[in-house]
């Protein structure tokens, strides 16, 4: 690792936390703190905050937290380095000499990249041999022309266990970074041979925004299974982030994007006009993928099969997409069972009216609802305005005016009492989503217990040395006082003790402490544990005579090692103990 400390210096002076984490989060000022909506967790109420003095940031909600430099790997899925690279990019920061610091995993993720692409010509270049008639076939029997094959970049996989690998062997490739891509698997029974993870299927690369190639799926072309597979989680690709032609979707131009089942799906529709398609990868939509996709669109067009599977889907990725910024509409597939067939069908317009057409969510709710029941028996009726009020309790003031107004109508009742009982049932929702996050952050409490496991041992401890860290990294002056009455070795807990030893030492040598400079030290959740901390010091006065309460405590619980379960301490119950 180890880039040096002035060049971290520099970044950290240039990208500014705050003002880096406003171009992806909504962020409010509170005083020395700023506050806004996590962006790696769903929540209602702002537990995400921003530390401008420490240039830190932590979320009380899911634990996450750290410097600028580890928000940008996690809202950017990128690695440490190439985090510092785009951060230094958008300040204007020029990189140091590549062979000044570890550069191997970025070396690693860059070859991976290569041999994806080289693999992505050799499947696209084998639709043109006899071996890939096959494949090439069955894309024009699908209806795709020359044109969206190459626009896709589209291939075949031979029926074979080593046409890809030889001819990437012969390329130079390693056995070990064949498999690392997982474009070929080790054999069980002699584990030195390796063989083609796909074969005889129809290929579709997946590519990133940047046009890297960083995974495949594989479809076979007759009912054998598995009908999909799919590259499994590489360096360079993580499943629960992939979507499929965002690349290409980025560049239509339009501020919405149509969100489809398939690869097929979106290809059909791209060949149509709708330059916007794009697809998850697998089969459940993630917040991840969602999270994604609302940053590169205000508004999302659900596009699932119209079988009751498809509805499913479409209902869950409704509720994942409500804890994001985008609006989301559904469509309504009339005339097919997707778009693929739709558009074949019925040509183009039919497919431009669905789109005209979509429900938003409300509609596309209370239709799913409507779909269950006999509306024309009485029985049914009931049993629908029920599940319509419940619908209609999560709704704002005007659409419930609205689609109050619309149910009275069709079931002939009045429209005051479908009003006020969805306004009772909104209350009673509200708090029972209040309770939950409440219980919710409790549980998060801890990230610090996870990675100290002694803590619960000997909690009054473990919160004094946890202070204590707070308090130096926020006041390095303190040190020479704290170094004539405690030394590492008096920490109790071996986690606290190991992060007091990185700051202190760091400290004596006239370094800076701060996050950004102990990353050759920590890993990932280590990180986030010490942004926890460092949320303790903005609780505090920061005080010296604070820095002697914490020693006092620290050497007066050494010596008596009791087991303190402070289970049920809160925060505040735990700064009296002080006084005790
Ligand atoms: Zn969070």
């Amino acid at each position: 690792m180890a880039l040096s400390d002035d060049f971290l210096m520099e970044l950290r002076n240039r990208a500014d936390i705050e003002s880096t984490i406003s171009s992806y989060v909504n962020l409010k000022r509170a005083g020395r703190i700023s506050k806004g909506l996590c962006p790696f967790h769903g929540e209602k109420t702002a537990s995400f905050t921003v530390y401008p003095d420490t240039q830190s940031y932590y979320c009380f909600g899911c634990g996450n937290g750290g410097d600028v430099i580890t928000f940008i790997k996690n809202i950017e899925n990128l690695d440490y380095i190439d985090a510092v690279r785009f951060l230094a990019d958008r300040v204007g920061l020029q990189m140091p000499d590549e062979n000044s610091y570890d550069n191997t995993m970025n070396k690693r993720r860059l070859r991976m990249l290569e041999a994806n692409r080289d693999a992505a010509r050799f499947f696209f270049k084998c639709l043109t041999t006899p071996d890939g008639a096959v494949g090439y076939t069955y894309f024009r029997n699908r209806g795709l022309t020359d044109d969206t094959i190459k626009r896709f970049g589209l291939g075949f996989a031979p029926d074979s266990f080593n046409a890809l690998t030889n001819y990437m062997l012969g390329k130079g490739y390693t056995k070990d970074e064949l498999v690392y891509a997982n474009l070929a698997r080790r054999s069980q029974k002699n584990p030195n041979n390796i063989y083609d993870n796909f074969r005889n299927r129809v290929m579709f690369p997946i590519i990133d925004v940047k046009g890297n190639v960083i995974a495949f799926g594989g479809r076979v072309m007759d009912d054998s299974k598995p009908k999909y597979l799919n590259t499994s989680d590489t360096l360079v690709y993580k499943k629960s982030m992939g979507v499929f032609a965002l690349n290409l979707a980025k560049k239509s131009g339009k501020d919405n994007l149509i969100l489809c089942e398939g690869y097929m799906d979106v290809i059909a529709l791209h060949q149509a006009g709708f330059t916007n398609a794009v697809a998850g990868l697998g089969t459940a939509l993630t917040s991840e993928q969602a999270q994604l996709l609302s940053r590169y669109a205000s508004e999302i067009l659900i596009s699932y099969d119209a079988d009751e599977a498809g509805q499913k889907a479409a209902a869950r990725a409704l509720s994942i997409f409500k804890k994001t910024s985008a609006k989301i509409k559904v469509l309504h597939l009339s005339g097919g069972k997707d778009p693929d067939e739709i558009i074949k069908n019925y040509g183009v317009e039919k497919m431009k009216a669905i789109i005209t057409g979509a429900a938003n969510e409300v509609e596309f709710a209370l239709l799913r609802e409507h779909n269950k029941y006999d509306v024309a028996s009485d029985d049914g009726k009931r049993q629908y305005l029920q599940a319509a009020i419940k619908v209609l309790s999560t709704v704002g003031a005007i659409e419930l005016e609205i689609y109050a107004s619309r149910i009275a109508d069709e079931l002939s009742v009045s429209k005051d009492v479908i009003v006020s009982e969805a306004k009772r049932q909104a209350k009673r929702n509200q708090s029972t989503a209040q309770k939950r996050e409440f219980t919710e952050i409790q549980k998060k409490d801890d990230i610090l217990d996870k990675l100290n496991p002694q803590r619960r041992m000997f909690y009054r401890a473990a919160k004094a040395e946890e202070m204590l860290i707070a308090l130096v990294m926020a006041n390095p002056e303190f040190l020479t006082g704290i170094d004539e009455k405690l030394s590492a070795d008096d920490y109790i807990t071996d986690f606290n003790r190991r992060i007091f030893k990185s700051v202190t030492d760091r400290l004596r040598e006239g370094k800076s402490a701060e996050i950004s400079f102990l990353y050759g030290e920590l890993t990932e959740d280590e990180i986030s544990a010490v942004a926890k901390i460092q949320t303790i010091s903005h609780t505090l006065k920061n005080t010296y005579a604070e820095c002697e309460d914490c020693i006092n405590v620290i050497l007066g619980e050494k010596n008596k090692k009791v087991i303190h379960n402070g289970d049920d301490i809160s925060d505040e119950d735990f700064l009296k103990f002080f006084k005790e």
